[in-house]
């Protein structure tokens, strides 16, 4: 079977089902849940119709968890978001308001609220992740060294709020599960595993939660898309290996 494809990750989803309750962000972070569980989180820096795909086959298999939306044009549609939210999953917001005001702290506040705005026509965003953008010089999460979210009616942040040395954090950022790639996702320690089987075969024998992130984007079933994401992430993974040298 070939990796990163919605087949795949329909395998994951029922190995993680089989081994924990899976959780949204949300329920996380605010405690509501407990024994062992699998926090599924969904980066949408693009493609937003392969999110909507994902989305619609984890509640088929009776899943709810969350998707945190940049509010690109092409990526912020509205139907798409209202609909992933009907569902039962919880719908965040993808901040990149430091890159976008270019480190202007005021500036970029004003943004979030702006953004913040537009989900609420939509949906109520209870948690915010930040998009990390590895060609930019600004953390996205520095926003918050200065401002609560809190006093924006915001539960919590998907990196800021998590203790990560309580849950095994596990990303798809490079296209494989190994974390090698990640400039700024460095969500903490994690074992060594590479395709999503290898990753199922550890999660068969884990005691411990996990908290597994995914760019929907990645995972496609047609060959054509598929062969186009593994070639240009492969460019990518080139350019970031030269960057964190540097770093
Ligand atoms: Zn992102």
């Amino acid at each position: 079977m070939r990796d990163f494809t919605l087949e795949a990750y329909r395998k994951l989803c029922e190995c993680i089902l089989e081994n924990f309750s899976p959780v949204r962000v949300v329920d996380y972070i605010t405690g509501s849940c407990d024994g062992k569980v699998a926090v599924l989180r969904h980066d949408v820096d693009r493609k937003p119709e392969n999110a909507l795909a994902v989305a619609r086959l984890e509640r088929e298999l009776g899943i709810a968890s969350t998707f945190y939306f940049r509010t690109t044009p092409g990526v912020f549609v509205p139907e798409i978001i209202g609909e992933i939210a009907a569902m039962g999953h919880e719908v965040g917001y993808h901040y990149e308001v430091m890159d976008r005001a270019r480190g202007d702290a005021e500036l970029a506040m004003r943004y979030f609220e702006e953004d913040l705005e537009r989900f609420s026509q939509i949906c109520r965003v209870e948690t915010i992740c930040m998009h990390g953008n590895p060609l930019s010089p600004w953390d996205n999460r520095s926003l918050w060294r200065s401002r609560d979210f809190r006093s924006l009616g915001i539960k919590g942040d998907a990196y800021l709020s998590i203790d990560f040395s309580r849950i095994l954090y596990f990303t798809d950022t490079g296209r494989d599960w190994s974390g090698r790639y990640s400039v700024k996702d460095n969500g903490g320690r994690r074992p060594e595993v590479e395709s999503t089987f290898e990753l199922m075969e550890f999660l068969k024998g884990c005691a411990s939660s996990v908290y597994i992130n995914t760019h929907p984007e990645r995972w496609n079933d047609a060959l054509l898309p598929w062969t186009a994401q593994l070639l240009t992430q492969s460019l990518k993974n080139m350019g970031k290996v030269v960057l964190k040298w540097r770093l």
